[in-house]
């Protein structure tokens, strides 16, 4: 996602990855609202909406049954189910075809930085030269660890293992024991996922927090040690493992070195957040780095990129502690559960909890103003179609319902759209790339000072 955002601003970017292959975990991850705005914003939604399958957006705190309360604020408010190696595919492509390079089987084993840029280590001793180097390497970051940023937070107290195989027992027989399991059980399912094949989840013997994926023979010995039976398991078709560790990053930056995603943030996959948080921070980043690469960005620009996303993954460690707790069989626990979910019965309570899991209800702190500033403006009807579609480009825009401002001086870096019908309660808003909004006004001095705080000094 960080480098298609790049590559939108014509920055060279070569994506290192150290595993020769895409991943063969097929978890199914579900992209929230927000997720599907940004896609959208790119025109990247009508490719990915054929390989996921939409579900109702609502339910997915502490998994608390409660559908989702009328009137969401969103055209995509759904949410779409999609295996993780198919999204990371799409994105993949997207970001070669935008003129991304990828390079894989490269380890990234060091780096040193100086006053120009950061020279790259691989295992195989190559050494590579770049302006700046992001570290998207997931939980276990070698970037995180060799710049020396701490990650506190609470290890993992549970671990479990996910896999997919096929059963020696017939069908009857494993629905029988599994619905006696799972009465009991919050963290064990064995069900079907395809011809002849099952999904199982199982809890892990202990916590390890070893990278490599478990054996079969694990995955055996856990299943007897849960249903009394290991189902006859063979023929796995791959075997994971993920513990619920909650860790955030002291710093997103070290001069020229920056983190995003999982190397950033980690917590428990409850709510289903994780891949959605990372795409979001690609999404803050990928115009602010590239601004700064091309010499435009005002001077705090990029730093706004860890004080405006490290707050949101706070917030998000926070939900899926809370919800950790919720899911707990203790008797306190689970009168708070009855509790909240008879709150969630007030729509207030519930759209409250959604937003947050969906992302849609963060607002970055641009100073004092009206409620909608430093929020995401949804995809509203312009005299063009659809807001989003005038995004695709990456660029500013000025939505200008006054039909008299202008944006000369920026008009290399920022769209003008003057529509005075544009479904909008303001006069006119200056959004930034990632579809957040900049300024809502209606005087050409208080948008030009906002240009300049946003998108640096005018070209003339
Ligand atoms: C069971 C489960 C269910 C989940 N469900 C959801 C969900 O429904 N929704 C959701 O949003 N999230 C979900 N998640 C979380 C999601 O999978 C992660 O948040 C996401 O994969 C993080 O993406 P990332 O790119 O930051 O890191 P990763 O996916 O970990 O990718 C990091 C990449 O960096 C590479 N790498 C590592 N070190 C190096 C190095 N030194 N040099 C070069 N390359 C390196 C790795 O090989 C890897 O390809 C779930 C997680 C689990 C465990």
């Amino acid at each position: 996602m960080l480098a298609a955002e790049l590559r939108l601003h014509d920055v060279r970017v070569l994506v290192v990855e150290k595993q020769t292959e895409p991943a063969s975990a097929v978890r199914i991850v579900g992209l929230h609202i927000r997720s599907l705005e940004l896609m959208a914003m790119r025109g990247l939604l009508e490719r990915i909406l054929p390989h996921g399958r939409k579900r109702p957006a609502g339910a997915y705190f502490a998994a608390i049954a409660k559908p989702a309360p009328p009137g969401l604020d969103s055209r995509y408010a759904y949410l779409l189910g999609i295996p993780q190696p198919v999204i990371e595919r799409l994105l993949e492509e997207h970001a070669i075809e935008q003129g991304t390079q990828v390079r894989r089987g490269c380890a990234v084993t060091g780096f040193e930085q100086d006053d120009e840029g950061v020279t790259v280590e691989l295992a195989d001793g190559e050494r590579l030269r770049s302006r700046y180097l992001v570290g998207c390497d997931g939980a276990r970051s070698t970037v995180r660890k060799l710049l020396g940023v701490g990650f506190p937070g609470e290890p993992a107290r549970t671990e479990s293992l996910m896999g997919e195989m096929e059963v020696g027992v017939p069908p009857e027989e494993v629905a029988v024991t599994v619905a006696a399991i799972r009465e009991t059980h919050q963290r064990f399912w064995l069900r079907p996922a395809g011809v002849g094949v099952y999904s199982v989840l199982v809890p892990a013997a202990g916590v390890s927090d070893r990278a490599e994926p478990p054996t079969l023979e694990d995955f055996k010995q856990q299943l007897h040690a849960v249903a009394g039976t290991d189902f006859g398991v063979h023929s796995p078709r791959w075997l994971s493992r993920f513990g619920d560790a909650t860790r955030l990053a002291d710093s997103y930056r070290v001069g020229r070195v920056l983190l995003a995603g999982d190397a950033a943030h980690i917590h428990p996959p409850i709510g289903g957040q994780g891949l959605n948080l990372g795409v979001q921070d690609a999404f803050n980043l990928g115009w602010k780095l590239a601004a700064q690469i091309h010499g435009w960005a005002p001077e705090t620009l990029l730093d706004t990129y860890q004080t405006e996303r490290r707050p949101v993954a706070e917030a998000v460690l926070d939900n899926t502690r809370a919800q950790t707790e919720l899911l707990s069989t203790e008797p306190g626990a689970q009168a708070v559960r009855r509790l909240l979910t008879e709150l969630m019965d007030f729509d207030e309570v519930n759209l409250h909890l959604l937003e947050k899991i969906t992302a849609i209800g963060i607002r970055y702190d641009f100073g004092a103003g009206p409620d909608l500033l430093g929020r995401r403006l949804r995809d509203i009807d312009v005299k063009q179609g659809h807001l989003y579609d005038l995004l695709h480009r990456g660029r500013g825009l000025l939505l200008d319902r006054t039909e008299r401002l202008t944006v000369d001086g920026w008009s290399d870096r920022v769209d003008h759209l003057a529509d005075s019908t544009a479904a909008l309660d303001a006069p006119s808003v200056l959004l930034r790339p990632d579809g957040h909004v900049a300024w809502i006004g209606d005087d050409q001095q208080g948008l030009d000072d906002h240009l300049s705080r946003w998108f640096g000094k005018p070209a003339h």
